[in-house]
């Protein structure tokens, strides 16, 4: 008899954190995001891509 356990999946608990405040795109906290104060969430991509390209900078009226 085949010496071995069923491969049970592991769980991965994937929790909505919400849209991306750049992209627009919702994210799970299986992605590398970063919290605004006092509200908004983002990628940290990009975050880090609106750091360098400053064309973000003229749409600030995002909807909440
Ligand atoms: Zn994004």
């Amino acid at each position: 008899m085949p010496k071995h356990k069923a491969w049970i999946k592991p769980k991965v608990i994937i929790i909505d954190i919400g849209k991306c405040k750049y992209c627009h795109q919702e994210m799970t906290n299986q992605e590398s995001f970063v919290a605004f104060y006092p509200k908004g969430k983002a990628h940290y991509t990009c975050m880090k891509k609106a750091d360098e390209d400053k064309t973000y900078e003229n749409e600030s009226k995002f909807d909440w």
